[in-house]
């Protein structure tokens, strides 16, 4: 089961999700699990497939009749994992990508305790503030929202024992080939 579950979790801006879609493609037995959010698309991000927007009506909705695999609240909005579609990926014989904040990370383990963890991290600070600046999709107020969590979240994910590979996002060439290489291991 440990390589056929793969999360991977970063501080907002760490490069997280351009490294998996870069990569993602060479993996065609790799299926990349869509989270549903109460946060509102960024410019260019499309229903269903960058992830599944919901009203938080929508979202509770789902809380309460258990369709969800783990969910937290973060940076002030909702995001879960639906869970058939886990299960039915599994069932088909695929294996699933996953893109968690570190205390869902948690919450998966319960349900799904051999996952493999992969945290994501700037080379620094700075970095990372920059990074969040240049990709322009996010107002002054949730970058500083952002940049704040960013310390705690990293503090925890080093400590939890989550996280059996870590990645320095300082190249990215370089970066997505050690991602390469951890997805290519098969059980
Ligand atoms: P995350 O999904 O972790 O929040 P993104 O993948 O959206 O982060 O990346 C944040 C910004 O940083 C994007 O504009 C992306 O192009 C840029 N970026 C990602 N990795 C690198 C890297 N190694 N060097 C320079 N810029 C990067
Ligand atoms: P963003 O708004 O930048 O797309 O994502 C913000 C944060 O939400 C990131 O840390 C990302 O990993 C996390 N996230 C995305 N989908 C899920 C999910 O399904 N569950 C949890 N717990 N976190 C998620």
């Amino acid at each position: 089961m440990k390589n056929k579950l793969f999360v991977m979790s970063a501080p907002s801006g760490a490069g997280k999700t351009t490294l998996k879609d870069l990569v993602i493609t060479e993996f065609p037995d790799i299926h990349y699990s869509i989270s549903a959010t109460t946060r509102a698309p960024r410019e260019g991000e499309i229903n269903g497939v960058h992830y599944f927007f919901k009203t938080k009506e929508e979202f509770f909705y789902m809380i309460e009749h258990n369709l969800l695999v783990e969910w937290n609240e973060v940076h002030g909005n909702y995001y879960g994992t639906p869970k058939c579609f886990v299960e039915e990926t599994l069932a088909a014989g695929f294996r699933v990508i996953f893109d968690l904040d570190v205390f869902g990370k948690m919450n998966f383990d319960k349900v799904y305790p051999e996952s493999t963890g992969i945290l994501v991290l700037p080379p620094n600070f700075e970095v990372l503030e920059q990074r969040l600046r240049a990709r322009n999709t996010d107002s002054e107020e949730v970058i500083q929202l952002r940049l704040k969590n960013a310390k705690m979240e990293i503090e925890f994910a080093k400590t939890c024992g989550k996280y059996e590979f870590i990645l320095i996002n300082d190249n990215l060439e370089k970066t997505a080939d050690e991602l390469r290489q951890i997805l290519r291991k098969q059980d």
